[in-house]
């Protein structure tokens, strides 16, 4: 039987987070394309799959702990698995063969499956995953982010379109006052659309002040707001 502790450098007693932590490490260590030279590409995917299936086989840690104990020779379930199986085929559709990986959680996805990501390609699943963590603003925030914007900046237009052309560097700044109040109005929780909610409510104020100035006003204020505020989510 493989020992899987040691195709992951780690000890048996080792954590679940500590496994999945070397996991990942391993698969970015050894990912195939850091290998120009083709033999060594190959050795590469050849760990590389050893890796995965390692960790697959230690995800389901109790089944081969009790192996041991037993002293079972049963094969483990990764060298029960037919041939075919070890092939990269990716794991939403199973028959298309692949060389990409995720590079969150390892498996191999299709072109169709992989999802562009600012670090490399992801599966479906771990983008899901990951924006679920990064959404967290809440329905009352849209409202609270757009009301916020829409008096905040009724307030300062009316103020600043007063002070003449000097609009145009004072605008930017109270876009960004603006971005600032809200942000910390929704406990710098995170959404994709919090910005076009807050640059709503701005325009909405630009109802009230339709000047020449009021318009250069709402222009570089709302462009800034929405800037700042993009920066918010993902
Ligand atoms: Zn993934
Ligand atoms: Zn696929």
């Amino acid at each position: 039987m493989k020992d899987y502790y040691k195709i992951l450098e780690v000890s048996p007693k080792a954590s679940e987070e500590e496994i999945k932590k070397q996991h990942k490490f391993l698969l970015h260590a050894w990912h195939p394309d850091k290998f120009p030279d083709p033999s060594d590409k190959v050795k590469a995917t050849k760990k590389t799959r050893e890796i995965i299936a390692a960790y697959e086989e230690l995800n389901n840690r109790g089944a081969y702990d009790y192996d041991i104990s037993t002293l079972s020779t049963s094969p483990s379930r990764a060298e029960r698995a037919d041939p075919a199986d070890k092939r990269t085929v990716c794991a939403n559709h199973s028959g298309r063969e692949t060389g990409l990986s995720c590079n969150r959680c390892g498996k191999f996805i299709c072109a169709e499956c992989a999802r562009k990501t600012p670090v490399g390609y992801s599966c479906p699943q771990c983008v899901r995953e990951q924006r679920s963590k990064f959404e967290t603003a809440r329905w009352h925030d849209y409202l609270l982010a757009a009301g916020m914007s829409l008096l905040l900046s009724w307030f300062a237009g009316a103020v600043l379109v007063r002070m003449g052309w000097f609009v145009i560097f004072l605008a930017p700044t109270a876009g960004g006052i603006i971005s600032e109040l809200i942000r910390r109005a929704v406990g710098h929780r995170r959404g994709r659309y919090l910005s076009y909610a807050a640059v709503g409510g701005m325009l909405l104020a630009g109802i009230f002040n339709l000047s020449m100035l009021g318009l250069i006003y709402l222009a570089l204020a709302a462009s800034t707001l929405y800037a700042r505020l993009r920066s918010m989510s993902i």
